[in-house]
């Protein structure tokens, strides 16, 4: 593709996702295709000869865009939401057209400095703890996922547990990890991965509200310790995916403390309320915390993937992941003057993430993304209450942020058929969980196109499904 062929195609590409994203309010939200239909819709083979750009971009219109489910959809209600606002999209093209890789501060300072830099002023905008700023001994760094966010922190809280042996003996099967029953499927993987194994994850009680259960914390870490282990992680949650419940932090980061525990706090989703200083809330008690994470790709407009991973003591972090082979070395690193932010990850290189954060606190400036956190979260107080003034439903957990948990009274059976029948309808698109062992509805609100006039469609739409 010469450059004037890419400045074609690249001009016509921007105008057609303008075009999606305006349209997509038209679109079924879900796909309607069967197993096995869009690959066989497309060419089997790769052409050996290349072919035009604008032949792939049919094929794409033609077999891949009704295979998707529209994710930035104003209907989109199911799951958690994930961001993609026009100045994350931005940032992101930048990262493809520079393509840097930023694996040391040495092949692209500039985005480790830009990376440093937003993750400071982030932490600023949430109001974390000053440990996590990276001008003490603390840091922030940009993963992937928070699934790799919490690995890493697994991975930092095991190194220290075993006085930084851990890499080198195995973990002999005595360190134990904690959380909640509700905590999220990436902590049974990352506790998998990081060598724990499953019989050394404790899935703590929770309150009637689905928070962890403090008390019941101290009595596992008690157990453990009488049973000759070592406790060495707890990992509790702000805004748990089925219900967005908060794990009390105050009680469990002193019982950490106390115990000299490594606690970790995954708030995925739920964190970016901290951008509005009277939802702050949520994070009382963090300042007892040794790392924390947050997507920006879930309630914060940035697109996928952008996870806020911080630490308070980053030489763990940096202990537990570096490996220096003889081709990286650099007078750089040497030094000791600079991040070498693969030291803070799993994989070594790294994508230029730093720049579609920054597009979008600067684009948007934090007074626009707090005024998208309090529109979402007026949006799922509202649709509480109207559950909540219907005979014909239950709330089935406390209201979140910015997710209702409902169901329609009575058995499961029915709320399955509601589910099935609603995402059938292509007007919008819910997802479900079980909470106290009951079939629930969730709706997550978060998604930028969202109005309320498509919040009181979906309730409309809900009440004419079960008339
Ligand atoms: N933690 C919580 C609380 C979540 O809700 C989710 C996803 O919804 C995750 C972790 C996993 O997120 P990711 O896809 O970034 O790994």
């Amino acid at each position: 593709m010469s450059p004037e062929d890419f400045r074609r195609h690249g001009h016509a590409l921007i105008d057609w996702i303008a075009d999606y994203r305006i349209g997509l309010e038209k679109l079924p939200v879900a796909p309607r295709v069967a197993p096995g239909e869009v690959r066989a819709a497309l060419p089997a083979d790769a052409p050996e000869v290349g072919e035009d750009f604008a032949t792939v971009f049919r094929d794409l219109e033609r077999a891949v865009l009704p295979g998707l489910l529209h994710w930035q959809s104003p209907s989109f209600f199911g799951y958690f939401p994930t961001g993609a606002s026009y100045p994350s999209i931005l940032g992101d093209l930048l990262s493809s057209g520079l393509g840097v890789q930023g694996m040391l501060w040495a092949t692209s300072p500039a985005a480790t400095e830009l990376e440093t830099l937003v993750l400071d002023q982030l932490a600023d905008a949430l109001a974390l703890p000053p440990a996590f700023r990276s001008t003490g001994s603390g840091g922030g760094v940009i993963e992937d996922t928070a699934s790799t966010g919490s690995l890493c922190a697994l991975l930092a809280a095991r190194e220290r547990a075993s006085g930084g042996r851990a890499n080198d003996d195995g973990t002999d099967g005595q360190l134990t990890v904690y959380t909640s029953s509700q905590a999220h499927s990436s902590i049974d993987k990352a506790v998998k991965i990081a060598g724990f194994g499953s019989r050394q994850l404790r899935a703590i009680a929770v309150d009637e509200a689905f928070a962890m259960v403090p008390e019941k914390l101290a009595a596992a870490i008690r157990a453990d310790r009488a049973a000759g282990l070592a406790p060495a992680c707890v990992v509790a949650t702000v805004g748990t995916t089925s219900s967005m419940a908060v794990d009390p932090l105050p009680a469990i980061g002193e019982i950490c403390r106390r115990e000299g525990i490594w606690l970790h706090v995954d708030a995925a989703m739920a964190g970016t309320a901290a951008l509005c200083p009277e939802l702050r809330g949520v994070h009382a008690g963090l300042e007892l915390a040794d790392s924390y994470l947050v997507n920006p790709h879930k309630w914060m407009l940035v697109n996928f993937d952008c996870t806020a991973f911080w630490v308070r003591d980053r030489a763990s972090l940096v202990g537990a992941l570096s490996v220096l082979p003889e081709y990286l070395k650099n007078a750089a690193t040497a030094s000791g003057a600079v991040f070498d932010y693969r030291d803070w990850q799993v994989p070594l290189g790294r994508r230029f993430r730093a720049l579609k954060l920054w597009c979008v606190l600067r684009s948007y400036g934090l007074e626009a993304l707090r005024s998208h956190v309090r529109r979402t979260v007026a949006q799922a107080r509202r649709f509480a209450e109207w559950v909540a003034a219907d005979d014909r439903f239950e709330l089935a957990a406390p209201p979140g942020l910015a997710l209702v948990c409902f169901r329609q009274r009575g058995p499961d059976e029915p709320n399955e058929q509601l589910l099935q029948r609603l995402n059938a309808s292509g007007e919008l698109f819910l997802s479900h969980t079980k909470l106290d062992a009951r079939y629930v509805l969730r709706l997550a609100l978060g998604v930028e196109a969202t109005e309320d006039r498509h919040v009181e469609a979906a309730w409309a739409a809900i009440r004419r499904a079960v008339a």
